[in-house]
Order: structure tokens, then sequence, then C-alpha cells
């Protein structure tokens, strides 16, 4: 049998993720060694509370609530805790002792990445975060390595599982956004709090990282705009369908050039219609699914499991492999490329589709009026569907209008909406949803 050397490797946090990455890593140990070309020793475990239940099985001796001894003692550190701090200091303290660091911590990477980004490169360190979007799929590493000769235009990403399986149950089976969480809730899907999910949060630190990635430029957490679906509806997950979308939440990062001629990057997260044909609109339940659009490789698509204790390790272990083959062969990190430095676009130079939904006035000359309050915000109209009116017999019969619009800008369709909700003709803005996709 082959004697290798060891490196020892520290594991921060033993609860979902963290467990079942100690499971495996002891499990598989032995091909491990071979596939690194060195023994990967767990030396410990640090946690908060040594006789919690834990949902793998993990030999008790190595749980210690002396992080710091343990940290200071390893060749890798594996950071499974979550939250910003103490996992932040944590890192930096590992760095700094010349560790490699691997983590999943994507709140932790979207508010202090360039912090730990640039402490990993002063020492030759490098870190690590695979699993810190779309858990299981690999996108972190295509990004960086594969695709590092390529020039990335656009990522649409479904990258909150949470949401899509709310979304799709509404178009799937009809449920409303309430019935839908509660069901996302009993079935561990959603969190006992879903506001990080369902507000957009937890999409938005990962639109943050990706970007930052994809762009070779610091995209900072603030500068990512972000709805959540709380104002969805059912009658506009109907209405999407009938129109032939999905309304899916999604995070896009994306290169742009905008009306003065500046490139910049945007990073932005609502929900929005999706054509049903697109691969995104087959994503169904809780999966998560990458969508790129490249110069020279065209569009790539990442679809897996976004969260789940093993899926998720499977991650970190991916990560712990390729750190500890560089420890192997020696040399230096290799630093976070941030070469590009674009500027943040602010959300009114983006430009897509929009479908706008009114409920108008059904009597005749209102259709030239809408149509003149689009044209007057330089917005051109594509189709515009009209349906029965509401009531046909009444003294004030409405109808409902469904205006899908070529690509405008946002401030331009903003000031549309504007105009047409103080329009005599609207009786209200029903729906205003942005068309991605096409
Ligand atoms: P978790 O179940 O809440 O586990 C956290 C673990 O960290 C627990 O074992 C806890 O110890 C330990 N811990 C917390 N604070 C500590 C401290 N100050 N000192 C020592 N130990 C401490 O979290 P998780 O779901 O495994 O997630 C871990 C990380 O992976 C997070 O950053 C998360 O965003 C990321 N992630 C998770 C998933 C997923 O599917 N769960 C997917 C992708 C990424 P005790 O057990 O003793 O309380």
């Amino acid at each position: 049998m082959i004697e290798y050397r060891n490196l020892k490797v520290a594991l921060l946090g033993a609860g979902n993720v963290g467990a079942q990455v100690a499971s495996l890593l002891i499990e598989h140990s032995e091909e491990l060694a071979e596939r690194v070309g060195a023994g990967l020793e767990l030396v410990g475990i640090a946690v908060r509370d040594l006789d919690a239940k834990r949902t793998a099985d993990i030999p008790k001796e190595l749980l210690t609530t002396d992080t710091e001894s343990l940290i200071l003692n390893a060749d890798i550190v594996i950071e499974l805790m979550g939250g910003l701090d103490p996992a932040r200091e944590y890192i930096l303290q590992a760095l700094n002792s010349g560790a490699d660091v691997i983590t999943g911590n994507k709140a932790l990477l979207a508010t202090h990445g360039p912090e730990l980004f640039e402490a990993a490169e002063q020492v030759g360190a490098q870190l690590y975060y695979e699993a810190a979007v779309a858990g299981a799929i690999p996108i972190i590493r295509p990004l960086h390595d594969s695709l590092a000769g390529d020039q990335v235009r656009r990522i649409l990403g479904i990258v909150n599982g949470t949401t899509n399986f709310i979304l799709d149950r509404m178009h799937t089976i009809g449920a409303t956004l309430d019935e839908a969480l509660a069901t996302a809730t009993e079935l561990g899907f959603a969190e006992a709090d879903p506001t990080a999910d369902i507000e957009g949060y937890d999409a938005a630190q990962k639109a943050a990282i990706l970007s930052s990635l994809a762009f070779h430029t610091v995209v900072p957490l603030e500068s990512v705009y972000r709805e959540g679906i709380t104002k969805i509806t059912l009658s506009q997950v109907e209405a999407a369908k009938r129109g032939g979308y999905v309304i899916k939440l999604l995070a896009i990062c994306e290169r742009l050039v905008d009306a003065e001629g500046i490139e910049g990057v945007s990073a932005r997260v609502y929900p929005a219609l999706v054509p049903e044909d697109h691969p995104l609109a087959a994503v169904h339940g809780g999966k998560n699914a990458v969508f790129v659009e490249a110069d020279a490789a065209g569009d790539l698509m990442f679809y897996g499991a976004g969260a789940g204790g093993q899926e998720t390790a499977s991650a970190i272990l991916g990560d712990l492999v390729t750190a500890a083959r560089r420890h192997v062969m020696g040399g230096p990190g290799i630093a976070e490329s941030r070469h590009a430095g674009l500027p943040i676009l602010p959300m009114a130079s983006i430009r897509t589709r929009y479908q706008i939904t009114l409920a108008v006035n059904d009597r005749p000359g209102v259709l030239a009026t809408i149509a003149e309050l689009f044209r007057e915000h330089g917005v051109s109209v594509e189709t515009l569907v009209q349906s029965v009116a509401s009531e046909p017999e009444g003294e004030n019969p409405t109808a409902s209008l469904v205006i899908g619009t070529h690509e405008a800008s946002e401030s331009s369709l903003a000031a549309t909406v504007t105009s047409l909700a103080a329009s005599p003709e609207v009786e209200s803005v029903v729906s205003v949803l942005r068309v991605e996709g096409l």
C-alpha cells in the first residue's frame, strides 16, 4: 500500500452540510487519498454544542468547541458554520495562518468577499466556494476555469429552490402563493422564516457572487437590484401560462453597454416571464439551474440540486480535492480575478421586454389613447391582446389589455406605466412583468 503524506483538514460546523462532509470524508478517505496523492486527515470539527444530535454518524471525539486551536493546526479549513461573524474572523485567521479555505457561505462572500479574497492573495492561499451558489451544481469552477478563455455575456439563474418550488406549484397545480409556501414549509423546502428566500435576498447574494466572478469585477451586494415573489398572484401565473410563459425568480448577471455607451455590469433579481420553450422553464420543484450565455461557447445550462446536506457536501468535497491537489503540487493560490473593474450600471439603464396588463374602459378610441402613451415614451408595442369586457351590459364596462413590448429601457417603461396609471381610460395597471430569455 502507498504511504501518503497527510494533509490536516479542519471542519467548522457539523450541521446539515458539515455532518455530511465529515461522514463522506471519513467513509471515502482511501479513495480520496488516491485521487489527491495525499491523505486527508479530518483533525477536528468545531461546533457550539458538543452534545447536539447530528444528522450523520460522526466520531464524537472529533468534536471541539476550541475553534481557534483547530484552525491553527490545519492545512485546509472548511467553513460550514454560516452567518457573517464569527465565520469571517475564522476564515481570516485560517488564511493568515497559511491554510487554504473552503466555504459554502454565500452571505459572507456576498458581503465580505473582496476582503477575504484579498487576504488569501496576500499570503498566497486560496479560497474555494463552489457550494456557495446552487449547492451541488458545478458552476463556480466552470466560470472560474472552463470559461476563463471566453467572454460571458449574460447569466440567468434559478438559484433559490424555495421560490422555484412555490412558483412551480402555482403554475402546475394552481396553488395560491400562501398555499404553496405552506407546502414548502411542510416539506422542508422553506425555513420557518422564509423572508431571505421569498424576498429575493438569498438569490441577490448569489447574483453578487456570480457577476463578480463572471465579469472579473467587484459587484457589491448593495448594488444588486432585488424584488421577491411576494406580489406574484395566481392570476398572474395563470395569465402567463395562457400566453406561453412561466414565471421564475431569476438572478440575472449581465455585461451591457448603456445608452451613453458605457460598458458595465448589471446584477438583478426579480420574478420574470420566461418563454415555456426556454430550458429554464423546465426547471421544476426545488431544483436550481444556471443558464450561461458566452460569446464563443454559446448557451450552456447547469442543472441540479441547489441545496441539501449530502448534495452540497459533494461540492465541498470537490473543492477539498482541488485544494489538496494544490497543496501536493505546491505554489501559491490563484488570485480571484477582478481586473476588468467595470462600473455597476443602475437598474434604470437595463433594457428588456415587458408585459403589461391593464384594466381599461371598454369604449371606442381607448386603444389609440393607450398606444399613444407608449409612443410618447419611446416604448414600442409588439403584441396586444384584448379580452372580452368584464361587464358588457354594465354602465362602465371594462376590458383587459395585455401588452407585450419590444426591448425598452427600464426608465422609459417606468415613465410609461406612470402615464398609464394616470390616464382616465385606465381603470388599473394590473400587472407589470419583465420578460427574459427571448
Ligand atoms: P447549519 O445546519 O445551521 O449548521 C451550522 C453548524 O455550524 C452547526 O453544527 C453549528 O454548531 C456550527 N456553528 C455555528 N456557529 C458556530 C460557532 N460560533 N462556533 C462553532 N460552531 C458553530 O448550517 P448548514 O445548513 O449546514 O449550512 C452551512 C453553510 O453552508 C451555510 O453558510 C449555508 O449558507 C451553506 N449552504 C448550505 C446549504 C444547505 O443545503 N443547507 C446549501 C448551500 C450552502 P451546533 O450544531 O453545535 O449548533
